[in-house]
C-alpha cells in the first residue's frame, strides 16, 4: 500500500495546508519550468531560484529607457540610473535585520568577499589566522587563501578549518572552543551562515560574539541563508557579510551580490577599503574629488557604476519579499520544511532499501528551507528518476540529494508529489527489498 498515495492522509493535510496558505498567491507570481506539458516541482531554489513574471517588464522598462533617453537616463529616468542602487538598499535592510547605510548591492559574492578580506583580514604579528568551516564551499576557500598568500603568508600557517567530519552537523560549543584555543592568534572567522551541504544554520550571534571576545573579526556569507533564515546583523554585532542574490532571492543567473559593513565599521575613517569611484561621497563624486572621499556607509565599497539592468530584476525579486515578509515566510518555511522531513522519514522507515539519512539537523533552528538526504540507493539513478517526472532537486558529491521547499512558490502539494515520486522509485526501481530496518536518522 502506498503511503503517499493521492488519497493518503498527507495528500489530505497537504491540500488543507494550501488552502490556510497566506503565501499561496505568489506562486503565481512565478515562470516555472514545463515538463510534458505540466510545470515542474521545484526544489533547487537553493542553487537558482525561480525567475519572477514582473522581470521581464523591469527590464524592458530599462530598455526602452536606455533607447529613449540614452545618457539623459543617468539623471532623468523613471528611477534614475545614478541613484538606482540606492533604492533596492532598504529592500536589502529588511532582509538581513541592518540599516540601510549598511547594505549595498553590487558586484557578486566572491568579488564581495574579495572586498571585505581586504578589509577585515589585516594580519599582524601573530594574529593571522583564519577559521574556515569543514567542507567549506571552495570560492569562500579559494579567496581566503589567496589573501593569506597575498600577505606574504603561508597556507599551512594561517587557514584553520574546523576538525569535523563536513556531513555532520557541528555544535556551537565545539566551534566557540576552537576559536577560543587559537585565541590572539585568530584574526577572523569567515563562515557560511546555512552550509551549503547539510543545510545547517549557525548560530551566528553566539559564533560572532566569541571570536570578538578574542579580538578577532566575524565575517559571514548569506549565500544559503538570505531570504531563507532570519537574520539580525546590525544587533549582532556582525563585522561583515556577503550574498549572491540567484539562490532564495530569485534575481537571475549571475545576478548582482551584495555585502553588509556593520556602521562601526562603515563610519569609521581609519577602515581600509579598496577604492573606485562610486564609492566616492555622491555629493562630490561628480567634482572629480583629486583623492578618494569614502560616503560613510556600505556604499564605499562599490567601485563602479551599477549594472541597472541587472539591478532591476533584482529590485522586482526584492519586493515579492517585502510584501510576503520574512516573518510570514520563516513560518511557512518551518512548517513546509517539517512536513518534508516528516514524510521523508516515514519513507525512509517503509523503504530501508533507499538507506535514507537526513543530514540536515532536525531543529527548526538549525536549519532553512533545505534538507540535505544521504541516500545508499544511487543518488544520480534518484535524481534522473524525479527528473523524468517533472521534479527538480540536486545532487552533490559524494552521495547527497538537496531539496530545497523555498516557501514563496513552493506548495504542500508540490512535497506530496516528490514524495509520492520517492515511494515510486523505491517500489520500482528497488525491487528487492530488505528486512532489516536501517535507522532514517
Ligand atoms: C553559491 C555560493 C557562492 C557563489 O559565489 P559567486 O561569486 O556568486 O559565484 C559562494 N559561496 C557560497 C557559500 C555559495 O553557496
Amino acid at each position: 500500500m502506498a503511503i503517499v498515495g493521492p488519497e493518503s492522509s498527507y495528500a489530505e493535510r497537504a491540500r488543507h495546508a494550501d488552502a490556510a496558505d497566506a503565501l499561496a498567491s505568489f506562486r503565481e507570481e512565478f515562470v516555472r519550468p514545463m515538463r510534458d506539458g505540466t510545470p515542474c516541482a521545484y526544489f533547487a531554489g537553493n542553487s537558482l531560484g525561480l525567475m519572477p513574471r514582473r522581470a521581464r517588464a523591469a527590464l524592458e522598462e530599462v530598455l526602452t529607457e536606455w533607447g529613449d533617453l540614452a545618457v539623459e537616463g543617468h539623471m532623468h529616468a523613471h528611477r534614475p540610473w545614478y541613484r538606482y542602487h540606492e533604492d533596492l538598499a532598504p529592500l536589502l535592510a529588511e532582509l538581513v535585520g541592518a540599516g540601510a547605510d549598511e547594505v549595498v548591492a553590487m558586484n557578486s559574492l566572491t568579488v564581495n568577499l574579495h572586498l571585505m578580506l581586504a578589509s577585515f583580514y589585516r594580519p599582524s604579528g601573530r594574529r593571522r589566522k583564519i577559521l574556515l568551516l569543514p567542507g567549506e564551499f571552495p570560492s569562500d576557500r579559494y579567496a581566503a587563501e589567496s589573501h593569506v598568500r597575498w600577505h606574504g603568508l603561508e597556507r599551512s600557517e594561517c587557514i584553520v578549518e574546523l576538525d569535523h567530519s563536513p556531513l555532520e552537523p557541528i555544535t556551537t560549543a565545539a566551534i566557540i572552543e576552537t576559536i577560543e584555543a587559537l585565541g590572539e592568534e585568530l584574526a577572523l572567522v569567515h563562515m557560511s551562515a546555512v552550509h551549503y551541504l547539510t543545510g545547517q544554520f549557525f548560530d551566528i550571534p553566539t559564533i560572532t560574539a566569541a571570536a570578538h571576545r578574542v579580538g578577532a573579526f566575524a565575517g559571514w556569507d548569506l549565500a544559503h541563508a538570505i531570504g531563507n533564515v532570519p537574520l539580525q546583523l546590525h544587533d549582532w554585532e556582525v563585522d561583515y557579510a556577503v550574498w549572491c542574490s540567484y539562490k532564495y532571492l530569485n534575481s537571475g543567473p549571475g545576478g548582482v551580490g551584495g555585502a553588509f559593513v556593520h556602521r562601526r565599521h562603515a563610519q569609521n575613517p581609519a577602515t581600509f577599503r579598496l577604492a573606485g569611484w562610486w564609492g566616492n561621497d555622491p555629493a562630490t563624486r561628480f567634482t572629480m574629488p583629486q583623492w578618494f572621499e569614502p560616503v560613510p556607509s556600505a556604499d564605499s565599497w562599490q567601485l563602479s557604476n551599477a549594472p541597472v539592468l541587472a539591478l532591476a530584476v533584482h529590485r522586482v525579486a526584492l519586493e515579492q519579499f517585502h510584501r510576503a515578509t520574512m516573518e510570514r515566510l520563516r513560518q511557512k518555511s518551518i512548517h513546509l520544511t517539517g512536513f518534508l522531513e516528516e514524510l521523508l522519514i516515514e519513507l525512509g522507515r517503509t523503504y530501508p532499501e533507499l538507506g535514507l539519512a537526513i543530514v540536515t539537523p532536525p531543529s527548526s533552528k538549525e536549519r532553512g528551507a533545505q534538507l540535505s538526504v544521504r541516500l545508499a540507493a544511487s543518488c544520480n539513478a534518484m535524481y534522473e528518476y524525479l527528473l523524468a517526472r517533472g521534479i527538480v532537486v540536486d545532487v552533490r558529491k559524494p552521495d547527497v540529494i538537496r531539496i530545497a521547499p523555498a516557501p514563496l512558490y513552493t506548495s504542500f502539494m508540490d512535497v506530496v508529489r516528490l514524495c509520492r515520486a520517492v515511494e515510486e522509485f523505491a517500489l520500482r526501481q528497488l525491487p528487492h527489498r530488505k528486512s532489516s530496518h536501517v535507522p532514517t536518522k
